[in-house]
């Protein structure tokens, strides 16, 4: 896990980057990156749209140096904000990029898309972000998935039920009733994901509406707040599943082995395949039982290697 302070020395190293910016052909582009990305070996998943890229890509740190700059060479790219963090090796399995009508999906179609360059919530720095939490009338909405959300976020923020970031307008407008009012902020990992949700919020008619630039990766490496008050780890999508944020006193792990009910930072996948969910077991019963959910999955996925078996046995 990567909860060491960023060191250029490291082997490795990840970035994680997104900027709005018109792409004529968004083909073409996705074309020539995946050329300059493989020329430099690295792995991970970009996106390209005609509204702009979003990208979280490994390679060795000279490797990642190299197209940090070839990127801010480029005039559609030249202003690019990079978040870096030091790795010992590949966080990703492989180099895939893909075009797509949107770079991250809220899945809003042509007559309600949002152009974040027209509409967005204001942007507030680590600093800002930090003492806005601490102000009355105002609640802090995560604009991640549930299961993000689980393993970290901010203190008293609101983690809505969302298992996918298209069901976010559907549920903001359903309890627009509790956000009435007040000053509303809004965060995500990168900042890519609340350049849409606040300009939604914005575009339903709330006023008050600030997100948190860069993301909690970005919090989380500002020199002043140092990740202050955010609760239990970061997830990230690579293999790294989740990254350390808060560096001072108020750091705290959030989640618990769900047989024992020790503290239990990592997330593992249930063993049974069909099942497979995302869950905090501790080693300790991980060695007892294994990975699993609870007895059911264990024993359905028990059925499951029998039935298998006989199959096989069968055949021959
Ligand atoms: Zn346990
Ligand atoms: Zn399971």
């Amino acid at each position: 896990m990567s909860n060491e302070i960023p060191d250029s020395e490291s082997p490795y190293q990840v970035l994680l980057y997104y900027r709005y910016v018109p792409i004529e052909d968004p083909e073409a582009y996705a074309k020539e990156h995946r050329a300059l990305c493989e020329s430099l070996s690295l792995r991970g998943r970009i996106i390209v749209g005609d509204e702009g890229i979003n990208g979280t890509v490994s390679g060795t740190t000279a490797e990642t140096n190299r197209y940090m700059e070839s990127m801010h060479g480029d005039p559609l790219t030249t202003e690019m904000e990079f978040k870096v963090d030091p790795a010992g090796e590949h966080t990703f399995p492989k180099l895939s990029i893909k075009v797509r009508e949107e770079i991250v999906t809220l899945g809003l179609d042509e007559s309600t898309d949002i152009d974040p360059n027209e509409i967005t919530g204001e942007r507030l720095s680590p600093r800002e972000f930090y003492e806005a939490m601490q102000q009355e009338d105002v609640v802090v909405i995560d604009g991640r998935n549930d299961y993000e959300a689980e393993l970290g976020h901010f203190k008293g923020a609101i983690c809505p039920p969302i298992g996918n970031f298209r069901e976010f307008p559907d549920w903001l407008r359903e309890n627009a009733s509790q956000l009435e009012g007040k000053k509303i902020l809004t965060y995500c990992t990168g900042g890519i994901r609340c350049e849409k949700l606040s300009g939604f919020l914005r575009k339903e008619g709330f006023e008050d509406v600030y997100q948190l630039d860069g993301g909690i990766v970005k919090y989380g490496k500002d020199p002043e707040v140092q990740g202050r008050d955010f609760e239990g780890l970061c997830y990230v999508f690579d293999q790294r599943v989740e990254v350390e944020v808060n560096r001072t006193e108020t750091r705290k792990i959030i989640t618990h082995c769900r047989h024992c009910g020790v503290e239990q930072p990592h997330y593992g996948n249930c063993r049974w395949p069909s099942c497979n969910e995302q869950i905090f077991v501790c080693p300790d019963c991980r060695e007892k039982q294994s990975l699993y959910c609870g007895a059911s999955c264990r024993e359905a996925h028990g059925k499951e290697l029998v039935a298998k078996q006989v199959a096989a046995s069968q055949v021959e």
